[in-house]
């Protein structure tokens, strides 16, 4: 029996026949840019985030690019942004030209925590980039009470938390702005690359808007210096589709994630932890041990495939070199790196997968 990290053809599979009609009307519609299918899943998707807009974009870093540019954050403003995360977070400030700050993580539950941010603001600070890893939510109302005392914006990044709830509020609308990939292994994924940004500020959404299609919002007409970031009729006609299931789906991954939280629970395996105010999605379920590489070679005998987010922190990357950022100099991150991996996860793991992976471990780990 092998165990896949994650079934993408799964998924594709239980849904073929409404995708496949989806993208055929897209395609017979003959609209190939924006269009009602484009304005379609906005709508739904604004809806379902709890949110007052939602801006689609091309993908999850230039959402950030632009959410970044849309509160015109850029040359001389300090954004913090979490160690432990996806590179993409830290592009997006690059990208902006703006000057990246470092926060270290909880070394239980890998968000950003607002005593770390609060101790990282400087006169200089204009935004904060939360990230809720792995499908957890971090402290966001915690977050929006510091910003509100020192004037600063805040961006989720929610790459990885579709549907995810922060004592009992959907992400998505609680921030200046929340943003969004639809990478197809996302818990919203398309067949293809896809982004959006919700938020519930009407002058921001208006200039992300113009900002993702060449800051334009009548033809050869140019206010804002954007960039060309559209998401495609086809992928958003197949996204409607999917976004109906996605709470099925998150609680189909809850339930790998309480049978991995019980079965494991007496090894030594170190298992997430979730906040009381927290309601998971379980983008990814990761574990830490020490020994993380004979677990990772061994359980790959076994047939169960897993996987490291992420084996290299964004301050250790050579696409930051020049920011000096030496090693040692975040060692709750550079941990992480050490001795992380993820166990197989996702709405189309059977649950006989599930207890294999468990028994793997306790052959290994006991
Ligand atoms: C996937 C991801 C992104 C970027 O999304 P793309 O659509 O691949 O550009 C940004 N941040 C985080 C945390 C992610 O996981």
């Amino acid at each position: 029996m092998t165990v896949p990290f994650l079934n993408l053809n799964a998924a594709y599979e239980e849904v073929s026949q409404q995708i496949e009609s989806a993208a055929l009307n897209a395609l017979r519609s003959g609209c190939f840019i924006g269009g009602p299918e484009v304005g379609n899943f906005e709508t739904l998707f604004a809806a379902y985030c709890q949110a007052d807009h939602a801006v689609s974009v091309a993908n999850g870093l230039e959402a950030l690019e632009i959410a970044l540019h849309a509160f015109d954050i850029g040359p001389g403003d300090e954004v913090i942004v979490p160690t432990n995360t996806f590179i993409a977070t830290w592009f997006a400030v690059a990208r902006r030209g703006a000057t990246i700050v470092p926060v270290e993580p909880d070394a239980e539950t890998y968000n950003i925590t607002v005593e770390a941010v609060a101790e990282s603001l400087t006169t200089k600070t204009r935004a904060v980039i939360p990230v809720h890893l792995y499908g957890q939510p971090a402290d966001i109302d915690g977050l929006m009470a510091l910003a509100e005392e020192r004037n600063l914006i805040v961006i989720e990044d929610a790459a990885q938390c579709h549907g995810a709830r922060c004592r009992g509020q959907r992400i998505g609308a609680t921030a200046h702005a929340a943003t969004w990939s639809f990478y197809p292994s996302k818990n919203l994924g398309a067949f293809g690359d896809g982004g959006a940004i919700t938020t519930n500020d009407t002058v921001a959404a208006e200039r992300m808007r113009l900002l993702r299609n060449y800051g334009s919002n009548q033809k050869y007409v140019h206010d804002l210096a954007g960039t060309n970031s559209r998401l495609d009729p086809i992928q958003a006609a197949m996204l409607a589709v999917k976004l109906p299931l996605l709470d099925e789906w998150n609680m189909r991954r809850q339930k790998v994630a309480d049978l991995y939280l019980t079965g494991l629970s007496d090894t030594n395996l170190i298992l997430p932890k979730v906040a009381d105010w927290a309601t998971p999605v379980w983008h990814l379920f990761v574990v830490r041990h020490p020994e993380r590489e004979n677990l990772m070679n061994a359980l790959r005998d076994r047939g169960v495939d897993t996987l490291i987010h992420y084996p290299i922190p964004p301050h250790r990357q050579s696409a930051f070199a020049h920011l000096g950022f030496e090693r040692g100099r975040f060692p709750i991150s550079e941990q992480l790196a050490q001795d992380v991996f993820s166990l197989p996860m996702g709405p189309h793991l059977h649950l006989e997968h599930v207890e294999r992976v468990i028994l793997a471990f306790k052959e290994l780990v006991a």
